[in-house]
Parts: C-alpha cells; sequence; structure tokens
C-alpha cells in the first residue's frame, strides 16, 4: 500500500517510514502541507500530522476531503477533546495521539481499511430545489434559469446545505467547515451570509432556520 506520511518532524518520519516498509508498505513523505495536498491524490493511505509549519493539519483535511475519500488517520501532540472533535468532524477517520507505538498505529490502520471506504465526495452533483439549481461541482446557482453571483463563503454555506438535503447543521458545523472556526465570534458573519443567500437568490424559504438547532436546505415554496 501506498501511505503518505505527512510529518514535519525529520525523527518521527523516519523512525514511521522503518516501521511502514516493515509492514510492507510504500511511503511517501510530506514534511509541508503543499506537498501533501499535491501528493495525496496518488495514495492509498494518509498519515497526517496536524501540526505543520505553513499550514494547520486541519485545514489540510478539509482541503483534501473536498475531492478525496482516501482512508486518514490524524496522528497529533493535540490531545485536547476539541481538536479529537475537530479532526474527526472534518473527515478523519481514526485519531493517534503522540507518542504511540508503532503496532498501535498499524493495527488502527487495520481497522480504518476493514471498516471500507467513505463516500466519494460527490464533484458534480446538481442539486435542485424549486427553480433553483446549485451546480456543487461548477460552484454555480441558477434561480429561474439565470446565473446568480454569490460570495465564495454564501456558496460554500450553501453548498453544505445542500450536500445533504434535509439534514440540518448546527451553526457551530457551518462556522466550523466554512470558516474553519466553530467559535461564536464569527457567528454574526453567518447570519450575514445566510441573509445574502436569501436575498441574492430571491428565496427566502431557500435555507430553513431552525431556532436552537441549526440550518438545513429548504424549499422555494
Ligand atoms: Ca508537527
Amino acid at each position: 500500500m501506498r501511505v503518505l506520511l505527512v510529518e514535519d518532524d525529520d525523527r518521527l518520519a523516519a523512525a514511521l517510514t522503518t516501521a511502514l516498509s516493515r509492514h510492507g508498505h510504500e511511503v511517501v513523505r510530506a514534511a509541508l502541507a503543499v506537498d501533501a495536498l499535491r501528493l495525496a491524490g496518488g495514495v492509498d493511505f494518509v498519515l497526517l500530522d496536524l501540526g505543520l509549519p505553513d499550514m494547520d493539519g486541519l485545514d489540510v483535511l478539509r482541503r483534501l476531503r473536498r475531492s478525496s475519500a482516501v482512508p486518514l488517520i490524524v496522528v497529533t501532540a493535540r490531545v485536547e477533546e476539541r481538536d479529537v472533535l475537530r479532526g474527526l468532524r472534518s473527515g478523519a477517520d481514526d485519531y493517534l495521539v503522540k507518542p504511540f507505538r508503532t503496532a498501535e498505529l498499524m493495527a488502527r490502520m487495520e481497522t480504518v481499511l476493514r471498516r471500507g471506504t467513505r463516500p466519494m465526495p460527490v464533484l458534480d452533483q446538481v442539486v435542485t430545489v424549486g427553480d433553483v439549481r446549485i451546480d456543487l461541482g461548477a460552484r454555480q446557482v441558477h434561480v429561474a434559469g439565470s446565473p446568480i453571483t454569490l460570495t465564495r463563503r454564501e456558496f460554500d454555506v450553501l453548498a453544505l446545505l445542500a450536500r445533504q438535503p434535509g439534514v440540518v447543521r448546527s451553526r457551530e458545523e457551518i462556522l466550523d467547515e466554512v470558516w474553519g472556526d466553530p467559535l461564536l465570534s464569527a457567528s454574526r458573519s453567518l447570519d450575514v451570509h445566510v441573509a445574502g443567500l436569501r436575498a441574492k437568490t430571491g428565496r427566502p424559504g431557500l435555507v430553513e432556520t431552525l431556532r436552537g438547532t441549526g440550518y438545513r436546505l429548504g424549499s422555494t415554496a
């Protein structure tokens, strides 16, 4: 199996490479997030350190999950539960806190593989709600046949809801996914973006507010 090892610590990377090779794996190493994103397309498994010099590992994870369903374990020194939850919610299949024994890593990798692959992200899916057409792949929205212009984040919020119609997303979840931060500081931004979506589409019901719970894709009726 080709394993992408994303780790900026040379000594740890060398030790893990040895252990993985001994188990018959071919290791591709990336010390930087930019290299990780470039290389992730051609591997069977990813081990991702969250503390990277050029980008937060959780951002790497989110970007990677937009186009890849590759099995992935987050390997990190961060032990806070909040980070663990964010990692798993951002698309990690499992989580390992440093230091760990290589036997533990191998066992976790096997478990992830046994569970099977997650559904591939659908990149060119088109979601239709009444006369609103949301093209997730092309990042375009048409209302009654005419294209409308949304900001990047407005589209990201809409796309997040459209990807799973009917599913309610909490404010925290949306802030985490789109802004990369579940903290309440950005929460006014979410209101502004939802208002922008409703105004620009002229379909106020498109994004449905569930008081105290969150948002979901609504209807145009
Ligand atoms: Ca690191």
